[in-house]
């Protein structure tokens, strides 16, 4: 990889650039995947794509399922499912509620909430579960 600072050669596995002493994901100026050097405010490089973010938008081992929990507020929102699922607990019990102590006669409330919620994960306008971890595929 490459100093984001400098744009030199960092070997793997080290944690600072040897020659300008900056730490690695540290900088702006270059691309740590090639070495190109980017433009200011750029977020993905021009000549490789990789993300000059740091790749923060890059899923986690173990992250929760972006299909799956957006298939859960299609299917099931009006049970909350999709949000308990997601670790937001408090909304999740907000529409089990609402459905279950209107004895269904509100259900359309949560069943159509979900149902937005759902569609928001799949278009990732929603992309973090409640710990702040982005969702994989
Ligand atoms: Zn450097
Ligand atoms: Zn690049």
């Amino acid at each position: 990889m490459y100093c984001k600072n400098c744009g030199c050669t960092i070997d793997d596995g080290a944690y600072a650039c040897t020659n300008c002493g900056t730490y690695v994901g540290q900088g702006m100026n270059f691309c740590a995947n090639c070495g190109n050097q980017v433009q200011p405010g750029a977020v993905i490089c021009t000549n490789c794509g990789f993300s000059l973010n740091g790749g923060n938008t890059v899923a986690p081992p173990g992250a929760k399922s972006k299909m799956a929990a957006g298939l859960l507020g299609i299917f099931l929102g009006g049970l909350g499912v999709h949000n308990f699922y997601l670790g937001y607990t408090g909304k999740g019990v907000a529409q089990l509620l609402i459905t279950l102590l209107s004895c269904g006669a509100l259900s359309e409330v949560s069943i159509i909430w979900g149902l937005i919620e759902g569609i928001m994960i799949l278009c990732g306008n929603i992309n973090t579960d409640a710990n702040g971890t982005p969702l994989g595929d």
